[in-house]
């Protein structure tokens, strides 16, 4: 069987140094040890089989497990490595491992006032100066800036100010574990992230017509789909071909709720690449809409859960078809600069591989 391009987060700690708002730390869940406890030799056996196997590294903290991370690198057969990180610890990581990633996920929301609420005091400072000690390392791959979109946020400033010093910025709503109806003045927050999306597409716009791309995850892809008119699966890839591996060998759609019966797809000792690919398809309501197509159904887990309500889900479903709305306008200047040589037909290629950017914020 010929497999697609898959991506596996490979968790290497459930532990995490830092007690982020909206996330906690460490979960500490029930039959999810906190280090890896299988045998390496079962993750080289199950990723061999996938020629063009890609592993994101993720946690907990990935890198309070140097030992493992290192260990991996070394053995385990793939196209390409990348790492999710809070950043705190990425001057520890060796030169010939640095150089070896494709691509650096970090996460920040912003300036130093807005990433240290949420992320703790000194957390901005301190994962700058190692943004910087890594650049000097001549890290040449493609860094990117991974916000939590929260209540101070604001989109449009916060995108722009990261993207001073990363190749590209994404983000995801601050979202999942909140009970939306009681969160105060959550309808004008999500009022304020639409009108900053039409913002960022302005300068997006400004961008195309100056002839560069500029580096806003979420946009870039969308954008080749409406150009192309060729549809999408779930863009994170979860249950189709993106997967994560646990501390324990478990398979899961994603990282996020493994305590969730849809999420359990199989174990690294017992299951094959090829057999649980494509199989976890995202169901109702996102099969029954008209932007399934370039939407991909945005999130497996909301999808699955219905955690917010039918009324909640579809007040998200507004904001992503805003932004799709609004970067289809942009379609036919787009094609006008390809015509033209403004703009390289292969301008809207990205991300390369799956670096574990889930795109749809
Ligand atoms: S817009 Fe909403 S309902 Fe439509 S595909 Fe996306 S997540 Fe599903
Ligand atoms: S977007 Fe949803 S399904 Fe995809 S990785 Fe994130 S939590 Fe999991």
């Amino acid at each position: 069987m010929d497999l697609t391009e898959m991506q596996y987060h490979v968790l290497t700690t459930e532990r995490c140094n830092l007690k982020c708002k909206y996330c906690g730390g460490t979960r500490n869940l029930p039959g999810v040890p906190l280090d890896i406890t299988y045998d390496i030799r079962h993750l080289i056996d199950f990723i061999s089989k996938d020629k063009e196997a890609v592993i994101g590294f993720y946690g907990g903290e990935p890198l309070l497990s140097m030992d493992r991370l290192e260990e991996i690198m070394d053995k385990v057969p793939v196209r390409a490595f990348t790492l999710q990180t809070n950043g705190t610890l990425l001057h520890e990581l060796k030169d010939p491992y640095l150089h070896k990633l494709h691509s650096i996920l970090v996460s920040l929301d912003g300036d130093s006032k807005i990433t240290d609420e949420s992320r703790g005091e000194g957390t901005y400072d301190m994962v700058m100066d190692n943004i910087k000690n890594i650049k000097e390392k001549g890290f040449k791959g493609d860094l990117i800036a991974r916000m939590a979109f929260s209540d101070e946020g604001d989109i449009h400033r916060d995108v722009t100010h990261l993207l001073r010093t990363f190749d590209h910025v994404h983000w995801q709503l601050d979202v999942f574990w909140t009970e939306l109806e009681n969160r105060e003045n959550v309808n004008s927050w999500i009022d304020r992230y639409d009108e900053g999306i039409r913002l960022l597409i302005e300068d997006f716009k400004n961008g195309m017509k100056k002839g560069s791309v500029i580096g806003i995850v979420p946009f870039i892809p969308v954008f080749r789909t409406l150009i192309t008119g060729e549809p999408h699966h779930i863009w994170c890839g979860s249950g189709m071909d993106s997967f994560t591996i646990m501390t324990s060998g478990s398979i899961e759609a994603c990282p996020i709720a493994p305590e969730l019966l849809y999420s359990n797809i199989g174990d690294i000792r017992t299951s094959t690449p090829g057999g649980i690919e494509n199989s976890r398809p995202v169901g109702t309501p996102c099969t029954e809409c008209d932007i399934l197509w370039v939407c991909g159904g945005r999130c497996l887990f909301a999808n699955q859960t219905m955690g917010w309500g039918r009324e909640w889900f579809d007040r998200i479903c507004l904001t992503t078809r805003r932004m799709i709305d609004g970067l289809k306008e942009l379609v036919p200047l787009a094609k006008e600069l390809m015509k033209d040589g403004t703009l390289k037909e292969d301008a809207f290629d990205y991300p390369e591989i799956n670096n574990g950017c889930e795109i749809i914020p």
